[in-house]
């Protein structure tokens, strides 16, 4: 591409700062020199537009290198009040015809979108104008006639219309809950009660998930005020029954704009006096402030924010003036473009709904799985269940689990003990997978047996992988027999499913087995049939990208390759997600397999590389990527053929990926997850054929599939599902981690 014809990009991060914001940049200047364009920073939002200079600047490369990890935002932001006047913008639109800039990133909330959007439709009037002030040429006006822009929503909040999550958001919700955790142990050591504040004016995204991933006892959200005129007695009726029945801490979450029916605000400070007054409970408030904004972002903001980035240089490539501007955002885990200023125009409906106090519209407009999420919330911080219904048969329902242990696994169990008890069933734990259902290993959970174990990693009932064979499931059918249940709930891995699928395969023999059974997916493989992210797969990217973000700090000072090997069986996913988000080089997986002309090709590129002042290398490698091909054996290779080039250092992560507490998401999706498969059981119960089922998100829509789909929907010999989504990604990592130029050289 000639220099004239080349397309200039500015890049900007506006209003607000969220982690996640950076991986958002750096795919922007890497996707953008990928496709021939030159990419600019543009220092401190429309400040630095408007004062230009050196606020303005070409990235390369190599510049934003390092930056994936960083929290905040290393092109700085701010709020311009310049840039609400038409001078203002005059200025800013001179400033980047000074560098022939006429597309834009903007990443930012609301105000910078909209901003943004005014910029666009003035721009041929600003640019007339400043022909007319002689700034420009009639020519450089003429070579930029109209300014493209897209726009990525960077939000801890998580309060905009058409995208699911907004950059920040997950981030912050990990700050939340690790912040809800720690509290928790302080506040069950004393008895105490903590009222805990966190962000979100008119949304209450983060108090509620917060709430939920916390395993919170009460939470205040502007969009749904208390419905009881006498709220503060009804709060303290709930608060005082949880203690009576066991409870050692009560942590109740509040939104900063939480309020009464009424608009009135609802304050930390208030609650904490009521409970003080009525309660005679030691209260504490916490709020938890700019924490919630800070820290490096989490696993899903790294890989999401590359995906926003990468997509939005895509799309202001091929946008025309005719076209109006999209933003970039994320739907059912699919990168989505959608009409910017129609998802302002909603994002302001839910605020004003709000301010106006009508809840019920603004519930509406969060949409559906927040009105659920709200609900789910309300039966879990029940102190005590509901009697059963009226003329309902009792029923008696197993949980186990079988597989690997998954993060969030616990979470899982509580969710679906506490809903059957609520419809008034019994639940039956199962120890130790199938060999409990073998061996009779049995007991009765109760609501308050799994209180705590919302936030707890591991498998409190034990899990195996072991898969009943001959005599065995003739006592699984005694077992279930003898104790009269009515349903079984699996939590687990393919060793699950696969049981399952099996007992339901073989009704005809044992009549026993003509029970309702639901498979709910956790491993951190990301595996399973019908499910798009398997509950504990969150926790463990997030636990290898923080150790690859520590394993590269140890190589401060040296030239260095490392070679780190993940989990995942045959499945790649952990391999993929965490080379995207942690910006490998290269992820080697088992679906692709590796060849020695890949190793050859990598090798050289590192030597290219290294040889011109690279420091740092990365490499991701499955467990099982090819059989000869190694850990260890790429390695050796490396290390004799790099010379004195660089080192060469392997990191088999082992078992720390499936250990630690489960992810906030991991909680929210094992919550959803769980409700919607005793609901399912309770349903079953009722009909005298049965069926066997599996559960999952699939195009973003939670959904039940029946056991006998399943072995068309596996590779079986592979143990992972024939239509994997996250594969399409790897090309995407592959134009972030590949400079195309060596190949030039
Ligand atoms: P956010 O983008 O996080 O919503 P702000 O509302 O503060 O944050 O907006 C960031 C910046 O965007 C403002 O400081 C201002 O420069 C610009 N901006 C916001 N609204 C407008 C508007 N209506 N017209 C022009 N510029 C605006």
């Amino acid at each position: 591409m000639s220099e004239q014809e080349q397309l200039r990009i500015g890049v900007m991060t506006s209003g607000g700062d969220a982690p996640g914001m950076n991986a958002a940049v750096r795919a922007v200047v890497r996707t953008g020199i990928s496709r021939g364009c030159q990419v600019f920073a543009i220092y401190e939002g429309y400040e630095g537009m408007i004062r230009g200079g050196n606020l303005i600047r070409p990235l390369s490369w190599d510049d934003v290198g390092g930056i994936l990890h960083k929290g905040g935002t290393v092109i700085g932001t701010a709020r311009s009040t310049g840039f609400r006047t038409r001078e203002g913008r005059r200025e800013a639109a001179a400033n980047l015809l000074a560098h022939g800039i006429d597309r834009l990133v903007v990443i930012g909330g609301d105000g910078s979108l909209t901003g943004a959007n005014l910029f666009r439709q003035e721009w041929p009037e600003l640019i007339q104008e400043l022909v007319a002030e002689g700034r420009i040429s009639a020519a450089v006006a003429a070579r930029h006639p109209f300014l493209g822009i897209v726009g990525i929503v960077g939000s801890i909040d998580n309060d905009f219309s058409g995208t699911d999550m907004t950059i920040g958001a997950d981030t912050a919700l990990h700050r939340i809950t690790e912040a809800i955790d720690a509290i928790g142990s302080t506040a069950a050591s004393h008895q105490r009660t903590f009222v805990i504040e966190v962000m979100g004016r008119n949304c209450g995204y983060l108090a509620l998930m917060g709430a939920i991933s916390g395993g919170a006892d009460w939470v205040f959200i502007p969009e749904n005020p208390p419905e009881m005129e006498d709220w503060q007695s009804h709060i303290c009726e709930v608060l005082r029954k949880g203690r009576a029945s066991g409870r050692r801490d009560s942590i109740v979450v509040v939104a900063e704009g939480a309020r009464d029916r009424q608009g009135n605000p609802i304050t930390s400070q208030e609650i904490k006096h009521l409970l003080e007054e009525r309660l005679g409970e030691d209260t504490r408030v916490t709020i938890l402030g700019h924490v919630q904004r800070g820290g490096a972002p989490s696993a899903f903001d790294r890989w999401m924010s590359t995906l926003l980035g990468h997509t939005a240089v895509l799309e202001l490539i091929s946008t025309t003036p005719e076209r109006e501007p999209h933003l970039i955002g994320i739907r059912e885990n699919r990168v989505t473009r959608v009409p910017l200023m129609r998802c302002v125009t909603d994002s302001r409906a839910v605020t004003e709904a709000v301010t106006a106090q009508r809840y019920e519209q603004a519930m509406e407009l969060r949409g559906r799985s927040f009105g659920e999420s709200f609900r789910t919330f309300g039966t879990l911080v029940q102190p005590q269940p509901q009697p059963l219904q009226n003329g309902e048969r009792r029923l008696n329902l197993a949980i186990l689990h079988s597989g690997g242990p998954a993060p969030g696994m616990n979470t899982a169990v509580r969710v679906a003990v506490r809903v059957a008890a609520d419809h008034g069933h019994r639940v039956i734990g199962v120890r130790n997978g199938f060999q409990g259902l073998i061996h009779e290993d049995l007991f009765d959970m109760d609501w308050m047996s799994v209180s705590g174990w919302a936030t707890l990693g591991g498998a409190e009932l034990g899990t195996n992988r072991h898969i009943p064979e001959g005599s065995d499931l003739y006592q699984i059918a005694r077992t279930i027999e003898n104790h009269k249940i009515d349903g079984i709930l699996m939590i687990g891995g393919w060793a699950g499913y696969q049981t399952c699928h099996r007992l339901y395969s073989e009704r005809h023999i044992f009549p026993a087995f003509n029970i309702p059974m639901i498979c709910l997916p956790a491993s951190i493989n990301n595996n399973l049939p019908g499910s798009e992210l398997s509950i504990g797969s969150d926790t463990a990217l997030n636990n290898i990208v923080q150790s690859i973000d520590r394993i590269k700090q140890s190589a401060v000072a040296s030239r260095r390759c490392f070679v780190v090997e993940v989990m995942g069986r045959d499945c790649g996913y952990l391999a993929l997600m965490s080379g995207l988000a942690s910006g490998a080089e290269r992820s080697y997986m088992p679906e692709k397999g590796i060849t020695l002309k890949d190793l050859q090709e990598d090798l050289e590129e590192m030597c290219y590389w290294f040889g011109r002042g690279k420091r740092l290398s990365l490499m991701i490698r499955n467990e099982r990527a090819n059989p000869i091909y190694t850990t260890g054996f790429i390695c050796s290779l490396f290390e004799e053929e790099g010379g004195s080039l660089f080192e060469v250092r392997q990191a088999i992560l082992g078992h720390l990926q499936q250990g630690g507490d489960p992810s906030p998401f991991d909680r929210i999706q094992a919550t959803r997850l769980a409700v919607r498969c005793v609901e399912y059981l309770i349903e079953q119960g009722r009909n005298e054929e049965t069926e066997g089922s599996f559960i999952g998100y699939k195009n973003g829509k939670m959904q039940i599939f029946k056991l006998e789909d399943m072995p068309r929907m596996m590779d079986a010999a592979h143990a992972r599902p024939r239509d994997q989504w996250w594969m399409a990604l790897d090309s995407v990592s592959h134009d972030l981690n590949h400079r195309m130029d060596h190949k030039q050289a």
